[in-house]
């Protein structure tokens, strides 16, 4: 559906894949992610049998790419059933021309999977578990109206390991109402006594249309911007400090352990989301699913937008998502591969930034500082705003 006559000059390079899996056991009040809860057994079946449907047909447009990362993600993926998953696993590794050592993430939460579960998954060809763990204390993870506990967390990671999964990630989050800088700290250090290969800490931020985003930050007791950074500075000093490499802005990995799913995205790389409310860009097009769960168990389209982006486009994307990497961005490929000239404006401005210490310059390549993480929406907005 989404290949184009043209031969782009990407369509050997490796495909990454993100099917979407939109149950939950319940609503979260500050998620605004596409994920019903509790779903019927019958509805989630559908929903398998459909994403199966449209593996196969989208994956007959891309028969010689090769896939080099697979993630189921949601919602809670591990709310399949064991019948469910072990279908959908076989439909991916026979549709697609998975490379040998193709990352697989299966996103999970704490407690919704036992060491049964996880073990079908891992043999099923999973080889990456990714959990959203937030925090160690039992008042925080209320407050968040999550229904797990750190007992939970520590559970499920050890049967994950026992299931052979070695590759984990969890993730965390910066300024639940109640937290401090030290119960963030004393999160991350159970956290890292867990030996994860890869750590999220992200900032819960308000969305609009949640019962949190109604609520306001004031009315639950959320940091404001200065407070929010000293979190950020502390977690980010604590997990260098424990060996992990802050490799992009919000997240830390062990050597080798970077997230490359999530690398598709932030280098610009292609990849297919499959499911309800997934995004994909595939052959120079951006397109995303709309969130219409009956049309899609109806068998209707469910594509709401799709644009083949221009070579201006393309720049500003590859400045915004690679300025989040420490690797940052290298000047002379964005110039070559989209024909964008930065002006001396944009060379001035970075001559500032680097006085400032929010950004460091190697030849051509470009990157963030620590400090400059913090200010990344401001700065590169101002860069962008120099080119075009
Ligand atoms: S578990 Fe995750 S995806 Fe599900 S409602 Fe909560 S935050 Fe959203």
């Amino acid at each position: 559906m989404y290949a184009t006559d043209n031969t782009p000059k990407s369509s050997h390079e490796p495909l990454g894949v993100y099917i979407h899996i939109p149950f939950c056991k319940s609503k979260c009040p500050y998620c605004d992610f596409c994920s019903y809860p509790h779903p019927s057994a019958d509805t989630v079946t559908s929903y398998v049998s459909r994403l199966i449907e449209s593996i196969r047909t989208e994956a007959e447009s891309f028969v010689s790419r090769p896939v080099d990362t697979v993630y189921f993600g949601g919602g809670t993926p591990t709310l399949l059933s064991p019948a469910d998953a072990e279908r959908l696993l076989d439909a991916v590794f026979t549709s697609f021309s998975l490379l040998p050592d193709a990352e697989i993430t299966l996103e999970c939460n704490p407690g919704t999977a036992d060491l049964s579960l996880l073990s079908l998954w891992r043999q099923g060809g999973a080889n990456r578990l990714s959990m959203g763990a937030q925090s160690a204390h039992t008042n925080e993870l209320k407050a968040l109206g999550r229904l797990h506990s750190w007992e939970d967390v520590c559970r499920t990671v050890q049967h994950a390991r026992a299931a052979g999964f070695h590759n984990i990630n969890l993730d965390f989050m910066m300024g639940i109402p109640e937290q401090t800088k030290d119960s963030l700290l004393e999160t991350l250090q159970k956290a890292v006594d867990l030996s994860p290969a890869h750590l999220s800490s992200y900032c819960l931020i308000l969305e609009e249309d949640t019962p949190f985003g109604r609520r306001g930050a004031a009315a639950l007791g959320i940091p404001d911007d200065d407070g929010m950074a000293d979190l950020y500075e502390a977690a980010a000093d604590y997990l260098v400090s424990r060996g992990y490499e802050h490799y992009e802005i919000s997240n830390f990995s062990l050597p080798d352990k970077r997230s490359r799913h999530n690398l598709h995205t932030w280098q610009g790389r292609e990849y297919l989301g499959l499911g309800i409310a997934a995004h994909g860009y595939v052959n120079g097009v951006r397109y995303a699913n709309s969130r219409d769960l009956s049309a899609f168990l109806k068998g209707d389209s469910i594509l709401e937008d799709a644009y083949t982006i221009t070579p201006e486009e393309a720049a500003e994307e590859a400045i915004m998502l690679g300025l989040r990497l420490s690797d940052g961005i290298d000047t002379n490929e964005i110039s070559r591969t989209t024909g964008v000239v930065f002006p001396p404006a944009f060379t001035k401005l970075c001559d500032r930034l680097e006085k400032e210490g929010l950004l460091t310059r190697r030849d051509a390549r470009i990157s963030l500082t620590r400090k400059g993480f913090l200010l990344s929406n401001q700065i590169i907005g101002a860069l962008i705003s120099e080119i075009f």
